[in-house]
């Protein structure tokens, strides 16, 4: 290929060893070079604008979905729940907006809504953070706060928090700027006394006070691989400006603190028919602020948290429908399951109703279904595939039949 002396046809030097293409054509060692960081260049800023444009195709104003959009997309996979699904898609859609506004010259600058979720385990808080996130395309993390602990003692540091968003956005910190990360168990973090300063409480206030910058937004340096920070080690840097914190928690025994101040406002010559009015089955939903500063989240915390809704307990009804109503519900999947082993599979409507008053009675919730449901299935997944049965029929005696044999109908 090589030629002796000749004339560069790009450059026009005349030099020794060059590639010769087709007819008179030459290429030099250097042009060649050159030409190979141009290409280089060109294929970076290419998959630059491919990156913006894969992200702000996700998304983008126009396309963003409205605040009723948003609810009745959380009502195909979360069961009731109305009232936290309004106050989540409107702080999700203001929240969106604000970031995807260019900024503006008449300098009012829209405040972050991360938002706090206060009901008991297992009503669908985590469901439906996980579920906006799938909505909107956009990162999302899970995090319990009851790993964290101030920095420097054992356990992690909060900004472990924003680990695992990270890895969720495949290390492109740009995308994980705009995720949303869920912060489960806000309420053990909540300070022990009303004293703070008898003993250091390094998992309550501390771990609040640290996650304080992380809400209100700053940069945060993140060791990638998470763990604990040392000296030595890389860290990534991520402004957390954008991303939507939504914090959730049980706050057991809230209801007091709720009822005493429900209490103690109704003074005068009101009060009788201020507390006949006064919902005593459900206190929860009258929820203000100071319940969580009554409960030892500290004012700064609660200040960056300022949308505030509850999630009520499931009724039976409630579980009734989440066996079998949202898009991939428990039952569903089962069906899913033995359908591709060429098995159709039906429900008695006393079978269903019977799981679900197992999961009351055990205090198990929605999120005993499952469980239940995997144990009354077992069996039939062992058995069924591979056999000529084409349908079969779960009875409510199969149920109990199943259960009983599991020792889970003893279970306290
Ligand atoms: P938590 O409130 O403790 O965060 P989760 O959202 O993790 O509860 O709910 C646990 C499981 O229970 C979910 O995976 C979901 O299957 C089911 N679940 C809970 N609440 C609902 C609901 N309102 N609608 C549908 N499914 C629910």
């Amino acid at each position: 290929m090589g030629k002796k002396t000749d004339t560069c046809s790009f450059c026009g030097r005349e030099i020794r060893g060059m590639f010769k293409g087709l007819g008179d054509a030459y290429i030099c060692y250097d042009c060649i070079e050159t030409g190979h960081q141009i290409v280089q260049e060109q294929i970076a800023e290419m998959t630059k604008a491919a990156g913006a444009a894969g992200n702000s195709a996700s998304l983008s104003l126009d396309q963003l979905p409205a605040p009723a959009q948003i609810k009745a997309f959380l009502d195909q996979y979360v069961i009731g729940q109305d009232e936290a699904k309004k106050y989540l898609s409107v702080a999700v859609y203001n929240h969106y907006k604000r970031i995807l506004q260019p900024a503006g010259q008449d300098g009012v600058e829209i405040e972050k809504s991360n938002i706090i979720l206060v009901g008991s385990t297992g009503t669908g808080k985590t469901l439906m953070a996980r579920t906006i996130a799938k909505m909107l395309q956009v990162p999302f993390a899970m995090v319990d706060a009851t790993v964290l602990t101030e920095a420097g003692y054992v356990g992690e540091d909060v900004e472990s928090t924003l680990v695992r968003l990270l890895q969720e956005s495949d290390y492109d910190v740009a995308k994980a700027e705009k995720g949303i990360v869920f912060i489960d168990e806000i309420d053990k973090i909540a300070r022990k006394t009303d004293n703070p300063s008898i003993t250091r409480d390094v998992s309550g206030e501390g771990v609040q006070q640290g996650l304080l910058k992380l809400l209100e937004g700053s940069v945060v340096n993140v060791p990638p691989k998470g763990g604990r920070k040392h000296p030595e080690q890389e860290f990534v840097k991520v402004n957390t400006q954008n991303i939507l914190f939504i914090c959730g928690g049980a706050f057991d025994g809230i209801e007091r603190k709720i009822a005493q101040r429900l209490n103690t406002q109704v003074v005068g010559f009101e009060a009788a028919q201020k507390t006949q009015d006064v919902d005593k089955n459900n206190l929860l939903q009258y929820i203000a602020p100071q319940d969580l500063k009554s409960f030892g989240l500290i004012p700064e915390i609660i200040g960056r948290l300022p949308v505030l809704t509850y999630l009520k307990p499931l009724d039976k009804t409630a579980l009734r429908s989440i066996l079998t109503e949202p898009k991939n519900a428990i039952i569903k999947q089962y069906k899913k399951l033995l359908a591709m082993d060429g098995v159709t599979l039906d429900f008695e409507p006393e079978a269903l109703d019977y799981i679900v008053d197992k999961a009351i009675e055990f205090k198990l919730g929605a999120r005993g279904l499952r469980g239940l449901t995997e144990t009354v299935m077992m069996d039939m997944m062992y058995e069924l595939p591979g056999t000529s049965t084409k349908q079969f029929t779960v009875t409510r005696a199969y149920v109990v039949e199943k259960l009983k044999k599991s020792g889970r109908l003893n279970a306290a």
